[in-house]
């Protein structure tokens, strides 16, 4: 009933037109264990005591209050039991997920601080799943500084607020089938209650209360990244799928790529690996015989890398995958390097088809280890014409085996992560020249406002 009131509330807030915000829970629900981390022993430390009693929707109601300052909630035979810390029963309830308040200040669990409320749900295992219910304020000031290094200049830190807002406003319900919105790991944003929060960035979370990043009147979410590189990518470029107003690249004009030494990179992999590395992402290919970019995006990163084998056929990868099948940092790189090319031996010589021949620096080698150039290489035999060719190798074991050797190539790229968004490193070089928090997020969201929620 409530959630139907709120959404009216901003409907009609939006159709009057006299205000801009939108209407969002105060509230996150947030797992700290859940399936596989389930536990079957809860504790809870808090030195005020606690209330104990139900949550309905966000709304808690206490049944019991205790000074016990250490609670252990367990759950057997249908029921949630709570004991204090000399093992006496405390509370016990049937049927209904239990829920427990402190009377004031943060909560130790799992040896973290929390603020807020703390609901139990039993699994079908018999575990507990462990729900922080928090005000989003203070989840935030828990998350901001696994994001980002709370030392970084406040601007930054305060861009870096509203895009962690947005992004949990936008993944409510994302864990609904344990309960929550939103895990405490990577899958949704790192969070262990108070454990990081220091002063910079607690600041940079009061001085942004409320604000989230919207687009075309609804709710943005801040993707970012560490380091764009040069410049960031619009999302179908990267995850395919419809392009999305405000994640548009653009060439980002602020950002010191060489502030950090692994913004700046070169992984060398040999024919071999590519192979591999091409084969464990379900593409079907032989012996890599040539890597090439065929397409850049208008921003310059790379959209698409062909590879061809030494059969002459070629599979090509796309958007963001050339980044994650060749295990890169970055979207934004060249790429040098050859194969040897590896043919039959034949009658007369070695024989290699004409649609290998791509690049001039190309060589095979004989079993004896001497090599036979293709291409214009200055001294080395040419290759004109089409079909299969013949070219000799000038040592007397040509017609004996031919090394299928790997030739190595080298990705030299900036950047680090997917490039959708905003860039971290970008957001602190902006900052570090005096640029504001809503300047560095317009700069890297394209035409989004910053709104209350
Ligand atoms: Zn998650």
């Amino acid at each position: 009933m409530k959630r139907i009131f709120c959404s009216l509330f901003a409907f009609v807030v939006l159709c009057v037109g006299s205000l801009a915000s939108a209407s969002y829970t105060n509230i996150l629900r947030v797992g700290l264990a859940y399936s596989s981390t389930a536990v079957s022993v809860a504790n809870l430390i808090n030195s005020s005591g606690f209330s104990i009693g139900v949550m309905n929707d966000t709304t808690f109601t206490g049944s019991q209050s205790t000074s016990e300052t250490t609670l252990k909630i367990t759950y057997a035979n249908n029921t949630y039991l709570v004991q204090g810390l000399s093992g006496q029963t405390i509370y016990s309830v049937s049927g209904e997920n239990i829920a427990v308040r402190p009377i004031s200040g943060t909560t130790t669990y799992d040896g973290y601080n929390y603020y807020g409320d703390f609901v139990f749900k039993a699994e079908s295992s018999g575990k507990l799943t462990v729900i922080n219910y928090v005000n989003i304020e203070d989840y935030v000031k828990g998350v901001l500084p696994y994001e980002m290094s709370a030392s970084w200049p406040i601007e930054a830190l305060k861009a870096q607020a509203v895009c962690a807002r947005s992004f949990a406003l936008g993944n409510l319900n994302k864990h609904k089938a344990y309960g929550f919105d939103l895990c405490n790991t990577t899958n949704c944003q790192v969070y262990h209650g108070t454990e990081r929060a220091d002063s910079n960035s607690n600041d940079a979370v009061d001085q942004t209360k409320g604000q989230i990043l919207m687009a075309d009147g609804k709710l943005a979410t801040g993707y970012f990244f560490s380091s764009s590189g040069g410049a960031t990518e619009n999302n179908e470029n990267v995850w395919g799928g419809t392009p999305i107003s405000y994640l548009r690249g653009v060439k980002d004009i602020y950002e010191d790529a060489s502030a950090s030494s692994y913004n700046v990179w070169s992984v060398t992999l040999t024919a071999d690996q590519i192979t591999s590395k091409l084969k464990s992402a379900g593409y079907s290919i032989g012996t890599v015989a040539d890597v090439k970019v065929t397409k850049r995006t208008e921003m310059d990163n790379v959209n698409e890398v062909t590879v061809t084998d030494t059969s002459g056929k070629s599979v090509t990868i796309k958007n963001g995958s050339v980044r994650t099948v060749f295990g890169l940092n970055s979207i934004r790189y060249t790429i040098n390097g050859s194969s040897i090319l590896t043919g039959s031996s034949g009658s007369g010589g070695l024989w290699v088809n004409d649609s290998q021949i791509t690049d001039s620096g190309l060589y095979a080698i004989g079993a004896g280890g001497n090599k036979a150039y293709i291409g214009s290489v200055s001294g080395k035999t040419a290759l004109t014409g089409s079909g299969k060719q013949t070219i000799s190798i000038s040592s007397s074991n040509d017609s004996g085996n031919v090394n299928v050797a790997s030739g190595s190539y080298v990705f030299s790229g900036t950047g680090w992560g997917h490039s959708v968004g905003m860039s971290q490193y970008g957001a602190r070089s902006m900052a570090n020249m005096g640029f504001s928090y809503s300047d560095i997020l317009k700069f890297y969201y394209t035409g989004i406002t910053i709104s209350q929620m």
